[in-house]
């Protein structure tokens, strides 16, 4: 399935996962936010009052945990935890830093690299994460890093979350997001690198209908569709 499938991987906020579902919809693909299984492990990690550097500790949750995705009938990604639905609060600002301290330990990235492994050879996916073009699926038929300088990641991060109502600052957005890139670049289990064969976009100077329409270009030329 991986032929026709496609790894978008990039930093927090450049607009990843918002892209992956409209091109998802537009080419019939299944669309897989991995980031959401991350925030599964750091929000049952906090709400079990390990801290998200505790390898032992997050290590000796993970056998407790049942991460469920399931996709309803508008293809939206909903999580489940052990039957409950977090969709919802696996966006909130404090499961952020936990999803990325824990996404470092690699009997974390060892548990949920089997269920993205299997969605990745069952369906043809659009799956965005930071490692999934270089881990996930090297042999993914199009692979895309999608990047924007982090003052312009987490401007559109804040007014995303101002619309959802969270309580925020910009500068808490940027250092989040600072704090986030310096983490994921920097760990030894799977950082985020551009992987060899990626077609980069960069989404500086342009707004989310250009980024789509840039991206459905590349999409249907690489994997006719
Ligand atoms: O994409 P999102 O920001 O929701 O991801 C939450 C965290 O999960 C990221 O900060 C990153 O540390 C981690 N992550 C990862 N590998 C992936 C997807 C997300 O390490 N494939």
């Amino acid at each position: 399935m991986e032929e026709k499938s496609v790894a978008i991987d990039g930093p927090s906020g450049a607009g990843k996962s918002t892209l992956a579902r409209m091109a998802a919809r537009r080419f019939g693909l299944i669309h897989v936010d991995t980031g959401a299984l991350y925030r599964c492990v750091g929000l049952h990690a906090l709400r079990s009052g390990v801290a998200s550097k505790d390898a032992d500790g997050v290590a000796a949750l993970l056998p407790c945990i049942d991460i469920e995705m399931r996709h309803d009938g508008a293809g939206v990604q909903r999580m489940y935890i052990n039957g409950s639905d977090v969709t919802g609060d696996i966006r909130l600002p404090e499961t952020s830093i936990y999803a990325s301290d824990v996404s470092a330990l690699p009997p974390v990235r060892a548990f949920l690299l089997d269920m993205q492994k299997e969605m990745a050879n069952k369906y043809n996916v659009i799956m965005d994460g930071r490692d999934i073009g270089t881990v996930v699926m090297p042999c993914a038929g199009l692979k895309i890093f999608l990047t924007a300088p982090p003052e312009i990641r987490a401007g559109r991060r804040y007014r995303e979350l101002l619309s959802g109502e969270v309580e925020t600052t910009f500068d808490e957005v940027l250092r989040d997001i600072e704090l986030r890139d310096k983490n994921d670049s920097s760990r030894a289990a799977a950082p985020l690198t551009v992987a060899g064969d990626a077609v980069v976009v960069d989404t500086t100077r342009i707004g989310l209908d250009e980024s789509f329409d840039l991206l459905c270009s590349i999409i249907s030329e690489r994997l006719r569709l």
